[in-house]
């Protein structure tokens, strides 16, 4: 077994923080810990220059729409290395606003188009009359069967490729097709906040499997004692979402 310790980038969590994204980074690094893995986390602001091929995984969070608009002229600069360490295999989690910076643009209601980084085709309106996308959320993966959370979001992303799961519950990528995230290569983009992975743990292992194989560790993850967050899951879907079998 190797022991070098792995490398997590947290981008920009001074502004990309909505319902505290941080929470997934937490979930991940524990998780990690709890398998007697090092883990370091980098975070990543405006004054720093990312050097992406020096992460195992990388975490883009949410915001609003000005730190969105922030967050895209910073990195619009990196997009090629960005771009690179994605068909590579760079795991990465972008949430939300960071998963609509993903795609070509983000239209706001006034009709200014915030660019995207375009590492993927997508696309994300909001027009203007348009109510936001609010509420408890549910769906259904191929990774990590019934994943919940919470979604907040104006802009409806369209895409044409493999979403991260089918909404069971909620609004999902735009409110009208059932589709909810996307999942492009070790990409894991979602609408899905609150924060997504302590509510989520086969998520978070789904994730974490995806960062040893790119870190080549092949450390098998070990099963942990999850009956704490089972436990929480269904509390709040029976409280929340009764209809949903989690
Ligand atoms: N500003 C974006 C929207 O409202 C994303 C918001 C968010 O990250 N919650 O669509």
């Amino acid at each position: 077994m190797s022991h070098r310790a792995l490398r997590i980038g947290h981008l920009f969590p001074d502004l990309l923080n909505l319902y505290a994204d941080r929470g997934n980074i937490l979930t991940l690094t524990q998780r990690l810990r709890w398998r007697g893995r090092d883990v370091i986390v980098d975070e990543i602001t405006h004054a720093d220059t990312p050097r992406f091929g020096a992460y195992d995984l990388v975490l883009l969070g949410g915001g609003s729409d000005r730190e969105q608009m922030l967050v895209a002229g910073y990195l619009a600069n990196h997009r090629t290395e960005l771009r690179h360490a994605i068909e590579d295999g760079l795991p990465l989690l972008a949430i939300c606003g960071g998963y609509q910076l993903l795609g070509a643009y983000y239209q706001v209601p006034g009709g200014e188009k915030i660019p995207g980084l375009e590492l993927i085709d997508m696309v994300t309106n909001y027009s203007a009359g348009q109510p936001r996308l609010i509420g408890n959320v549910a769906i259904l993966t191929e990774e990590a069967g019934v994943v919940i959370g919470f979604e907040n979001h104006g802009g409806r992303t369209i895409h044409q490729g493999a979403p991260l799961g089918k909404v069971i519950h909620g609004h999902g990528n735009d409110g009208v097709t059932g589709l909810e995230g996307i999942r492009y290569r070790n990409v894991w983009g979602t609408y899905i906040h609150g924060p997504l992975l302590p509510k989520n743990p086969r998520l978070a292992d789904a994730i974490l499997k995806t960062m040893l194989q790119y870190a080549g560790v092949d450390d098998a993850l070990d099963p942990l004692d999850d009956s704490m967050e089972e436990e929480a899951r269904r509390s709040f879907v029976k409280l929340r979402m009764p209809e949903v079998e989690a």
